[in-house]
C-alpha cells in the first residue's frame, strides 16, 4: 500500500442543518486534538439549545416526505451513498487517524465495518416486508407493517467515530426516520464529511443533520418532545443516565455501555494463537474498544506460566508509532486526560498488589515527546476485587487472572457487572458448546477475540453494557427504528348483519 494522506484541515469543525454547514453562533467552542502531537489541530463548535431545535425543526419537517418515499427509492440513495464510502474511504480512515489516534490500517478496518451496515440497510425493502394472514375470519384478512417513528438522534463515542454513528443513521434512515446526530466532540469531522456525501448521493435536506456538542446538546435531544427515539453509544454512566432521562420523556432507547472483556484460555488453547490473539485484542486501537481484550482468565497456571511470558515479550515490542506510518501496531491515546487515567489505573493495580510484568507509563516516542502516549500494560496475579479488574481502564492494559477450573471461570465472568463481549480459546468442542450456553455475555467469541457481530446479526451486550431491550444494527436495528401496526380488513360484501355484542372471534 502507497503511503495514505494525512487529514490536515484546520477550520472549525461546525452542525449541519437542513443540507447546510452551520458555524455555529454559541461562541463555546473545544480543541480537537493531533493525538500524535499533543497539539491542537482544529476546534469543534458546542452547539447551543437553539441550534439543537433548530436541527430536529428541520428532521420534522424533512419526516412526512421521506416516510412517503417508497423505501426502494430509499435504498437506491443509500446505494449512492456506499458508492460514495466506497470511494472516500482512505479520506475517513485517514481522518480517523488525525483525531482519533488509532493506525491508519485499523481506522480503514473501522471504515469497512461502517460500510457493511450501510450494505444491510440497501437491502431495507425485504427488512421492512410485513406479514399477511388470508381468511382469519370467514371474509376478515389481518396483516402487519412496519412504520417509522419520525425524528430520532444518536448521540455516540469517540472510539469509532465513523463505525458507530452507521450502526444508527443508515438503518433509521433507511426506515423512513430522519436523524439528528451528536458525535463526540474529540473526533467530530467524519460526521460532517458522512454528512456531505449523504447529500452528494442524492439525500434530500433534513433528513441527515449533524449538531457538535456537549452535555447541553445531549439534554435538549433527551428533553424535546419532537425526538422519538435516542441511540446512543459510551459509557456506562451516561448510558444510564440516557436511558433514565429519555424512558422518563417517553422516547424509545437504546443505550450501550461500557465493558471489561475477558478471555478464557483452557488447557487445551493453542499458545501461539493464544499469544496472537491476546497482543491484537488487548493493545490494538491502544485498548480503546468496547469489545478490546482487558482481561485473560487462565484455568490453570501450566497454561498462564507458557503465554504469559510471551505476551510480555510481545508487549514490550509493540510498533508504537503515529498512525499514518503503515507498519504502525498502536498509536497515541485520544486526550492527555485520557492517557492520565490510564496511567491512574496502572498505579492503582501497583498499590492493590497486581504483578506488574510490563509497565508501559512514560513511554515516549522520540520526536512526538508532546503526544499522548502510554505503552502495553501486562498485570498478572490480577484478583476480582481489585479496582483494575473490576472497572473498565479503556486503554492499553491487559490483566490476568488464574482459575483453578472452567467452572470458576464461567462464575467469575458472570459475576462481572458488564457483559458485553467474551471470548473463549479451546480446542475442545464441548467446552465450547458449554460456554457459549452458560456464559452471561451479549457477544462471544470461540477462539475469535474480538467478535464484533456481522451487520445483519445486529451488536449488543448484557448487563451494564446495554440499556434498553434491542440491539444495535441488524434485524433488532430495523425493530428499535420502526413501530409495528397490525390491520384487520373486510369488505362490505363479507359483513353480516347487526350488531355484536361478543368479543370477536373467528367465524
Ligand atoms: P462518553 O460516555 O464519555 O461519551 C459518549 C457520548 O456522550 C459523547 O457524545 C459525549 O459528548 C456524550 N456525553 C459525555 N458526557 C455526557 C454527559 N454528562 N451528559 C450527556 N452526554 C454526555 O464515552 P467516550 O469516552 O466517548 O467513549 C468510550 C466509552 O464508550 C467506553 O466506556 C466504551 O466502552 C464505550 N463504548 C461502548 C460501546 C458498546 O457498543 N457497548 C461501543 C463503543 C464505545
Amino acid at each position: 500500500m502507497s503511503a495514505p494522506t494525512p487529514f490536515t484541515r484546520t477550520d472549525a469543525v461546525g452542525h449541519y442543518i437542513q443540507g447546510e454547514i452551520v458555524a455555529g453562533s454559541s461562541g463555546r467552542a473545544q480543541a480537537v486534538y493531533n493525538p500524535s502531537t499533543g497539539a491542537v489541530a482544529r476546534e469543534v463548535v458546542l452547539a447551543t439549545q437553539g441550534e439543537v431545535e433548530a436541527a430536529i425543526a428541520s428532521a420534522k419537517a424533512a419526516f412526512p416526505k421521506w416516510a412517503d418515499t417508497p423505501a426502494v427509492r430509499r435504498a437506491r440513495i443509500l446505494n449512492n451513498f456506499l458508492a460514495l464510502l466506497n470511494e472516500h474511504r482512505d479520506e475517513l480512515a485517514a481522518m480517523i487517524t488525525a483525531e482519533h489516534g488509532k493506525v491508519f490500517t485499523d481506522a480503514q478496518g473501522e471504515v469497512t465495518r461502517g460500510i457493511e451496515i450501510v450494505e444491510f440497510a440497501c437491502g431495507i425493502p425485504q427488512l421492512m416486508k410485513g406479514d399477511y394472514t388470508e381468511q382469519v375470519s370467514t371474509g376478515i384478512d389481518n396483516w402487519t407493517m412496519r412504520q417509522a417513528l419520525g425524528v430520532v438522534a444518536g448521540i455516540t463515542p469517540f472510539n469509532f467515530p465513523v463505525m458507530v454513528p452507521c450502526w444508527m443513521f443508515p438503518v433509521a434512515i433507511a426506515c423512513g426516520n430522519t436523524f439528528v446526530l451528536k458525535p463526540s466532540e474529540r473526533d467530530p469531522s467524519p460526521s460532517l464529511f458522512m454528512a456531505e456525501l449523504l447529500k452528494k448521493a442524492g439525500l434530500p435536506d433534513g433528513v441527515f443533520n449533524v449538531v457538535q456538542g456537549d452535555k447541553l446538546a445531549v439534554d435538549t435531544l433527551l428533553n424535546h418532545p419532537d425526538v422519538k427515539a435516542v441511540s446512543f453509544v459510551g459509557s456506562t454512566p451516561i448510558a444510564q443516565y440516557i436511558y433514565e432521562t429519555g424512558a422518563h420523556h417517553g422516547k424509545r432507547v437504546q443505550a450501550l455501555g461500557g465493558a471489561k472483556n475477558h478471555m478464557v484460555v483452557m488447557p487445551d488453547a493453542d499458545v501461539d494463537q493464544v499469544v496472537d490473539a491476546l497482543i491484537g485484542a488487548a493493545y490494538g486501537s491502544a485498548g480503546e474498544r468496547c469489545m478490546a481484550i482487558s482481561v485473560a482468565v487462565f484455568v490453570g497456571d501450566e497454561i498462564a506460566d507458557k503465554v504469559v511470558p510471551k505476551v510480555a515479550e510481545r508487549a514490550r515490542q509493540l510498533k508504537i508509532k503515529d498512525g499514518m506510518n503503515l507498519d504502525a501496531e498502536m498509536g497515541p491515546i485520544v486526550t492527555a486526560q485520557a492517557r492520565d487515567r490510564i496511567e491512574g489505573y496502572i498505579a492503582v493495580g501497583v498499590e492493590e498488589g497486581a504483578e506488574l510484568v510490563v509497565d508501559g507509563r512514560g513511554f515516549r516516542p522520540a520526536g512526538l515527546e508532546n503526544g499522548f502516549w502510554t505503552g502495553g500494560t501486562l498485570f498478572d496475579r490480577v484478583t476480582p476485587e481489585m479496582r483494575i479488574y473490576k472497572e473498565e481502564i479503556f486503554g492499553p492494559v491487559l490483566g490476568c487472572v488464574r482459575v483453578a477450573t472452567f467452572a470458576e471461570a464461567v462464575d467469575l465472568i458472570n459475576a462481572h457487572e458488564f457483559g458485553n463481549g467474551v471470548a473463549c480459546y479451546t480446542s475442545d468442542g464441548n467446552t465450547a458448546r458449554e460456554f457459549s450456553r452458560r456464559i452471561q455475555v451479549g457477544m462471544v467469541g470461540i477462539n475469535v477475540p474480538i467478535p464484533v457481530p456481522m451487520a445483519w446479526h445486529g451488536f449488543g451486550g448484557w448487563k451494564k453494557s446495554l440499556f434498553g431491550d434491542m440491539h444495535a444494527y441488524g434485524e433488532e436495528g430495523v425493530r428499535f427504528y420502526t413501530k409495528q401496526k397490525s390491520i384487520m380488513q373486510r369488505w362490505p360484501a363479507s359483513i353480516g348483519k347487526g350488531a355484536e355484542f361478543v368479543m370477536p372471534t373467528a367465524k
